[in-house]
């Protein structure tokens, strides 16, 4: 099975894709975690996508899409993946339908997390990661055990460069003019499921698993 979790920034797609990974038993491959890493290691693409990531807008469909057809071409994913920030543009959408068909595989569903614009902006300006390992909590919702530290490494949690105010009006743009019409491009074919991103993960988990029919 290969899902496609969709919707804006702030939505849940993160959160939800590593509950379904879990579920499922199917690896949760986040084109934004790979970039991250990628920037952490210093690699030549993370030089490439340090500056564009930092300030919101999208990394160009060449360098995401050679970096998802490696990915997906590794062995793991043999019986499905759980796509968390990618397809982001038709063009994308494009690639990965001629990756998984090369693969003799296809797209499953689609699930949208539906939020309002006010219950994005205090999700994203509420959250809080950790640099070490990555993990992800909000200031009043889902706050460490220990104010400002990371539960897992006690690592001080920051606020990702692309999760400052002004950063976020733009992933909100981009949002706008390149992924949304994104919606269209699988509705036409049926694939859409649309899910109350609103409420507490686990309860947002049910209701995706149940129209997974899981
Ligand atoms: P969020 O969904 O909260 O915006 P992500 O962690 O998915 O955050 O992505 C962070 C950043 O990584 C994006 O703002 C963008 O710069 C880059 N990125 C991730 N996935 C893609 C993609 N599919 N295409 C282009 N850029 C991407």
């Amino acid at each position: 099975m290969n899902l496609i979790l969709f919707g804006p920034p702030g939505a849940g797609k993160g959160t939800q894709a590593k509950l379904l990974a879990a579920k499922l038993g199917i690896p949760h491959i986040s084109t934004g975690d790979m970039f991250r890493d990628h920037k952490a290691r210093g690699t030549e693409i993370g030089l490439r996508v340090k500056a564009i990531m930092d300030a919101g807008g999208l990394v160009t469909d060449d360098i995401t899409n050679a970096m998802v057809d490696e990915r997906l071409a590794r062995p793991d994913v043999a019986q499905g993946c759980i796509l968390d920030g990618y397809p982001r543009t038709v063009g994308q959408a494009q690639f990965l339908d001629g990756v998984l068909t090369r693969l003799g595989r296809t797209v499953g569903k689609v699930i949208s997390y539906e939020v309002s614009e006010a219950a994005l902006v205090d999700r994203i300006g509420g959250r809080r990661s950790c640099p070490a390992c990555g993990a992800v909590y909000h200031v009043t919702q889902s706050p460490p055990k220990k104010a400002g530290a990371c539960d897992k490494d006690g690592t001080a949690l920051v606020l990702r460069e692309d999760d400052k105010p002004e950063n976020v009006r733009t992933r909100m743009q981009e949002y706008a003019a390149k992924t949304a019409p994104l919606k269209a491009f699988y509705q036409a074919r049926g694939q859409v499921a649309e899910v109350d991103g609103l409420g507490a993960p686990d309860a947002i988990l049910a209701a995706t698993l149940k129209l997974l029919g899981r």
